[in-house]
């Protein structure tokens, strides 16, 4: 550990520069501003981004996994000049590389609950004061003390897979808002060389994973280098050996990404494989991975030279993080229970799930092991993370540890707020350090990355250019009400058939390498209707997701699916390695596959990602989400179909329990019944009354121009009561006002 010396910043910035500079020599001269753009994500959720790489070579950019740096590497200087000589493409790079030059330039926002202690947070820096030579001159959040959000995962864009799903899409989508609004956030993770698994379903319906190794050369990423040119390197002792780590920078707009990667020569070849799967199954490595992040992450921010206003713990396994700050804090290897107590008092939490076994725990002995070398008081550690501090037989959990070293703790809904204050209620005061008080800030969604783009430009039309800076105006959206029917229900069916074109090749695809029956492919390819009421359900196939109420009863869902009215379906989603159960739910499923109208009627995407998520939740008229309550913490997919013009049919859990108001979606209800198998029963018949007497009418029911009057009425109150509400932009400024600034939410 240990900060860099000589002038700085060394934080990579000139790093990524220097990568972007080479990159751009090796481009005909007037293509060279594109290098800039594409070493910055900011591309990917500003108008004309994505489209612009995709205009210099659309095969090449889907190969890359949209990965515009190596596009611009990989595609032929043919393809190069081509696009050097159009010039509106070079009007749009010079223009997208203005705007995300004014977009940096813009001046940091710190909104005046961060800048001035207010209300606990006076009583918490007084507590911190003897460990801070100007606590005065120090606010607790500015562009020089940023929030450093720690996270396991991150899904910034598919070209980076180093996410699995919601937790992952969830933080990708705080660090894009928070570089819209300005505020001053870096965030760390680790570099998974080989990512989260794919997916492949055989002709069984069997799920088999992969992994795809990332070489983070060609990611538009750069290591960190230090005044010698050298890389930035921490070393953290994890099981009695020194583990080293370099750093990679990306930048995500404003807000940097720093992702810790053992894949070093000099490391242990077992400690090289730390930074190799997001979610390693084997619990020896999954623990060094927690240290990692937590204390890894720590001296990472030492070594870049940024002292965090605030460290955001989301979900628990960073949790060892609060401890390694204390342990700076306290300068020496002593590390004191003031030192604890100022730590604490810069963390906080967010807990995202309330299925017992998605908390991760590790037995005593193993994370004693573990720390060991770690100048950290490892009993003290292995009592935070007990619900019961001194049971000796109790397992270390992060969720527990997290919570008695952060400041405030929040679930992601109304609902899952109550839930884990109830679920975590056993977690009592160890000396000293009472557990966070949970409240709750609703996930929402990074609305310019989401939206499609026909919807977009609709709304740039009706609510005024400026309408995603001005997300949270609720009047604004009010708006909605003049778009004429005719427009919004072609712009609809405009992202419903891009949808289905997409599918009809990708499925074809999913079924030649499936070895499927000849016919079976041959259904993919004119399989699905442009105009078809469409329901999408894309999710982790889980126990508690209950994707085996769709099929409980085969004969009602193929008579709606071969009706004159037809349905539709669309369903993509990975199950745990390990989950037997899930895996066998995913294979009744295929079962049916041979059944009547279901070949061409229901299509299964194999490996969901960032990307095929969006393309589903932009052209599905229906999200359906039907969990088993309580167990949907949050859920974001159906706030990207919303504001997309998407309806919801969803049980009242999650996000959905604040968001249904009874005129925009239905509703199953959301009661917890002790007989799962009788609540499974019910909800069944409840999904399939609602499906067949109001959603199929509803969307059938045309006027003389062929427009479904009713049902445009429910997309406008679903926008105009849910976007705003469930957008980043309200989540973000949840966590400016509440437990960012030091208020318990
Ligand atoms: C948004 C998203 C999720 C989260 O979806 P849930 O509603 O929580 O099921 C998961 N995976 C991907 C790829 C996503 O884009």
């Amino acid at each position: 550990m240990g900060a860099v010396e000589g002038p700085g910043p060394y934080d990579g910035r000139v790093d990524l520069e220097t990568a972007a500079a080479e990159l751009a020599e090796r481009l005909p001269e007037p293509l060279a501003p594109l290098a800039r753009v594409a070493y910055n994500y900011r591309w990917c959720w500003q108008p004309g981004g994505p489209e612009i790489f995709s205009a210099i070579d659309r095969e090449r950019f889907e190969l890359c996994q949209q990965n515009p740096v190596r596009l611009l590497s990989e595609t032929s200087t043919r393809a190069l000049h081509r696009a050097a000589t159009e010039l509106a493409l070079l009007r749009q790079a010079r223009r997208l590389a203005e705007q995300l030059d004014a977009d940096l330039a813009r001046p940091a926002q710190v909104p005046v609950g961060l800048a001035y202690p207010v209300g606990q947070h006076a009583d918490l820096a007084r507590s911190a004061r003897p460990l801070d030579p100007h606590p005065s001159v120090q606010p607790p959040v500015d562009p020089a003390h940023p929030i450093a959000f720690l996270c396991a995962e991150y899904g910034v864009h598919v070209s980076l897979p180093v996410y699995s799903g919601g937790l992952g899409a969830l933080a990708g989508d705080i660090l894009k808002e928070a570089s819209d609004r300005a505020i001053p956030m870096v965030a760390v993770g680790l570099m998974y060389r080989k990512g989260y698994f794919r997916q492949r379903i055989d002709a069984g319906g069997w799920q088999h994973e992969y992994w795809v190794d990332t070489d983070p050369q060609r990611l538009p990423a750069a290591r960190v280098t230090g005044p010698d040119g050298k890389p930035v390197s921490i070393t953290v002792p994890i099981y009695g050996r020194d583990v080293i780590a370099y750093i990679w920078r990306i930048d995500v707009g404003r807000v940097p990404l720093f992702l810790l990667d053992t894949d070093v020569s000099r490391n242990d070849p077992i400690d090289r494989w730390i930074t190799a799967r997001l979610y390693e199954a084997d619990a020896h490595i999954r623990l060094a991975q927690y240290v990692l992040l937590g204390v890894g992450g720590i001296a990472a921010l030492q070594a870049l030279g940024i002292d965090p206003g605030v460290i955001h713990l989301n979900e628990g396994h960073a949790a060892l993080a609060p401890l390694a700050l204390a342990h700076s804090l306290a300068g020496n290897d002593h590390v004191s229970e003031q030192a604890l107590q100022a730590a604490r008092n810069r963390t906080v939490f967010t807990t995202h799930t309330p299925v017992p076994a998605g908390n991760d725990t590790y037995p005593a002995e193993q994370v004693r092991e573990a720390i060991a070398q770690l100048a950290l008081p490892v009993d003290r550690a292995i009592q935070l993370g007990r619900t019961r501090p001194d049971d000796p037989e109790e397992p270390f959990g992060v969720t527990q540890a997290a919570l008695r070293v952060s400041r405030a703790a929040n679930g992601v809904s109304r609902r899952h707020g109550e839930v884990s204050r109830e679920m975590w209620a056993p977690v009592s005061r160890v000396d000293g350090l009472p557990a966070a008080p949970i409240g709750y800030v609703t996930n929402g969604v990074h609305v310019p990355t989401w939206i499609g783009r026909t919807m977009r430009e609709l709304f740039d039309h009706y609510l005024g250019d400026d309408w995603t800076g001005r997300i949270l105006d609720h009047e604004m959206w009010g708006a909605v009400r003049e778009i004429p029917d005719e427009e919004l229900w072609a712009a609809r069916n405009a992202q419903r058939a891009e949808m289905v074109e997409f599918l009809r090749r990708r499925s074809t695809y999913d079924r030649l390498l499936r070895g499927d029956t000849r016919e079976y492919v041959e259904a993919a390819a004119h399989a699905f209707d442009d105009g078809a009421l469409t329901i999408g359900f894309a999710r982790r196939v889980a126990t508690y997701k209950r994707l085996e109420l769709l099929t409980r009863d085969p004969d009602f869902i193929l008579s709606l699916l071969a009706g004159d009215r037809p349905v539709q379906v669309v369903l993509a989603g990975k199950a745990h390695p390990r989950d037997e159960e899930a895996k066998h739910s995913l294979q009744r499923l295929f079962e049916l596959k041979a059944v009547g109208a279901v070949g061409d009627r229901v299509i299964y995407l194999d490996d969901y990602d960032l990307a095929t998520g969006a393309v589903l939740t932009q052209g599905c008229d229906v999200w359906l989400n039907i969990p088993r309550p309580p167990l949907e913490a949050s859920g974001t997919s159906g706030m990207k179909a919303a504001v997309n013009g998407g309806l919801q049919l969803s049980v009242l859990d999650g996000w959905w329990a604040e968001g249904y108001d009874g005129d925009n979606g239905w509703a199953i209800p959301g009661e917890v019944d002790s007989d799962a198998e009788a609540q499974d029963h019910r909800d069944a018949d409840t999904l399939h009354r609602l499906l067949l007497d109001e959603v199929v009418p509803c969307f059938y029911e045309r006027d003389d121009r062929d427009i479904p009057l009713r049902w445009l009425e429910m997309v406008r109150a679903s926008l105009i009561s849910l976007a705003p509400r469930f957008s980043a932009a309200r989540m973000l400024r949840d966590y400016v006002d509440g437990p960012y600034a030091g208020a318990v939410a």
